[in-house]
């Protein structure tokens, strides 16, 4: 299987054996469409990713390739199951960007590009919001006008999915216990930030809503903030919508606070005094963690937590800070297993004692689209 995400302005892309889990091939092509990048647009990306293969020897047309999966950030409340791609499945998402008018039309065009360059195998959508399509609806209404959000469709519909998912699935194997008897609160920590709270094997509720902007603070994602911030720009400050709209998706966040997203360079910061960085990792640490409190308020019980992507695999002092003090709650980490923890192995670094047990598990999307595509060819 080859899957390929599609972002804002990179090109991720992954040739998996779904069987065996091992990627024969994986790559990243970066700053399309930015002034200084030679690769004009998602069209551009994937045939550098396709001369990548070559270069190693891989010709996509002759390797026994079954099919190609695409993520596709929303799918509306039409598609919830992986759908293979015809052109009347095409003209029905095109319709949906306008429900993400960020994240949609990327993943189009890699469809459009991917469809031209490889015509004889299946190509298969499978969506970030799929996983949250049946939460309850006390999760997925916003209580607003009820005419108004049925006509313009709007509930909260969650992202991520197949991430929470997968990380739900592989927390449970590694505890040797059943998916069906766990309450577990899933938190993937990227350049987006998700949290979401699964019983058994249903997710009852997530941090991101109609779009991915809502919910923990992120890379350059303002998470949760009162509405009326956005027509109060638009009346004192004459900020037009559009204008708000992407200060919040790309400018806002930790970079928005302290003019940096990665992680691993907001701590040097922090480590040279800057204030701007501080408070930036704070109140990212005060969204967490009332998240979190929210989501042991919402399962009752909770069995085991699981930080994924970029900084919860691999940022020790946010897993620390995330459940510091915690203990009364049942949340008791092993502060060496969690210096240790990640390294990309997935590992438990609460004390055996916790009645909460704490893992570390790495996320594959990637994996997890190439194996949901399997379902769908098993289907053809
Ligand atoms: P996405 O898939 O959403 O683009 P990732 O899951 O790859 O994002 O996460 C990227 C982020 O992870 C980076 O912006 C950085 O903040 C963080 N990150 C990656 N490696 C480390 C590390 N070793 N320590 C701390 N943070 C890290």
């Amino acid at each position: 299987m080859l899957v390929i995400n599609s972002g804002s302005s990179s090109l991720k892309y992954q040739l998996v054996d779904p069987d065996s889990g091992v990627a024969r091939a994986t790559g990243n092509v970066e700053r399309i469409g930015e002034g200084s990048s030679s690769v004009a647009d998602h069209g551009a990306a994937l045939r550098r990713a396709f001369d990548t293969l070559a270069d190693d020897g891989i010709d996509l047309r002759v390797c026994g390739l079954a099919a190609v999966g695409h993520r596709v950030v929303h799918g509306g409340q039409e598609f919830f199951r992986p759908t293979l791609l015809d052109d009347a499945v095409i003209g029905r998402l095109e319709a949906l960007s306008e429900l993400a008018p960020l994240h949609n039309p990327p993943a189009l065009k890699g469809i459009e590009v991917a469809r031209k360059l490889l015509p004889d195998v299946p190509h298969i959508a499978v969506f970030d919001t799929a996983f949250f399509h049946d939460l309850p609806p006390a999760a997925a209404t916003y209580a607003i006008d009820r005419e108004l959000a049925e006509r313009w469709r709007i509930r909260r519909y969650g992202f991520h999915g197949t991430s929470h998912r997968y990380v739900s699935e592989r927390a449970a194997a590694f505890l040797d216990r059943p998916r069906g008897d766990l309450k577990q609160i899933v938190l993937h920590l990227g350049n987006g930030c998700s949290a979401s709270a699964i019983a058994g094997t249903r997710p009852v509720d997530t941090s991101m809503g109609l779009t991915p902007l809502e919910g923990l603070v992120m890379g350059t994602r303002s998470g949760d903030i009162d509405p009326s911030v956005v027509s109060y720009l638009w009346h004192t400050a004459k900020m037009g919508v559009d204008e708000v709209e992407s200060m919040l998706n790309q400018r806002s966040g930790v970079w928005g606070l302290a003019g940096e997203r990665d992680f691993r360079r907001l701590r040097e910061m922090i480590e040279s005094g800057d204030d701007a960085a501080q408070l930036a990792y704070s109140v990212f640490i005060h969204r967490l963690r009332k998240y979190i409190g929210a989501y042991l308020a919402v399962l009752g019980h909770t069995d085991v937590i699981s930080f994924t992507a970029g900084i919860g695999e691999n940022d020790a002092a946010v897993r620390r800070d995330a459940v510091a003090g915690l203990e009364g709650l049942g949340i008791a980490l092993d502060q060496r297993r969690n210096l240790g923890g990640g390294k990309g192995q997935i590992a438990r670094i609460s004390k055996d004692g916790s009645p909460i047990a704490v893992l570390v598990v790495p996320t594959n999307e990637e994996l997890a689209i190439a194996r949901d595509c399997v379902s769908v060819l098993a289907g053809c």
